[in-house]
This record gives C-alpha cells, sequence and structure tokens, in this order.
C-alpha cells in the first residue's frame, strides 16, 4: 500500500507513541510506523472519527488536535464511550481532559491494553 523509501537503513523503525518496533507504516507525511498495537487503536480511532465527523480519513491524524476536529467536550465524551466498549477500559476524565491530539489518545488507550498483554 506504501512505498518505504526509509525502511531498514537505521534500524528498525520505533513506534513514535510507545518505542516498540513498529510495524505498521501508516499513510500519513511523518510516514510513522506504529507498532501492531497503537496501529490498531488508530486504525479504529481513524475510522470511527472519519464516519463520525463525516470526514476524510487522511484528514484525522496522529497530529492532528481533537478541538480541530471540531469535537467539543460532549463529542469526546461519546468517543471515549465507544472507546470503552471497544478495548475495555476505563479512561478517567482528568485523562480525557488531557488529550490534545489523536496521539495523545491512542497512546493512552494502547499503553493501558499494554498493561495486561505483557
Ligand atoms: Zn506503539
Amino acid at each position: 500500500m506504501t512505498d518505504s523509501l526509509s525502511a531498514a537503513e537505521a534500524g528498525p523503525p520505533r513506534c513514535p507513541l510507545c518505542g516498540r518496533v513498529g510495524l505498521l507504516a501508516l499513510v500519513e507525511p511523518s510516514g510513522a510506523a506504529l507498532c501492531a498495537r497503537c496501529g490498531e487503536v488508530f486504525l479504529w480511532i481513524n475510522e470511527h472519527l472519519a464516519r463520525e465527523l463525516r470526514r476524510k480519513k487522511e484528514m484525522i491524524r496522529l497530529t492532528t488536535e481533537l478541538r480541530k476536529l471540531g469535537l467539543d467536550s460532549l463529542d469526546v465524551v461519546e468517543v471515549v464511550m465507544d472507546l470503552e466498549e471497544e478495548y475495555g477500559v476505563s479512561v478517567p476524565d482528568d485523562v480525557v481532559q488531557g488529550w490534545v491530539t489523536i496521539a495523545d489518545l491512542v497512546r493512552w488507550i494502547s499503553e493501558d491494553r499494554d498493561a495486561d498483554a505483557a
């Protein structure tokens, strides 16, 4: 799906979110190589938000700010409820308040799941 110009030159790419070996090269300018876990969460968020907000998926990137997508706090609460259902996590309010970008959200979900999945 993507052509990877910079593969293999500097060792395996690292996931920018959690530092694991990155596997999933995202189709975005940064070419971020997320690990399987972060990648899965990101793709879920991406698809979910694209559908909810009727935006193109390419508009929703790791560095995209939630507020810039037009998500107000109520919208975010709804997304979080869906996330909690999907991933079986419980996200504290103060954590949600601290999320600025999509990356923040993906990182948190990914870390939380990391705890019991070794
Ligand atoms: Zn990761």
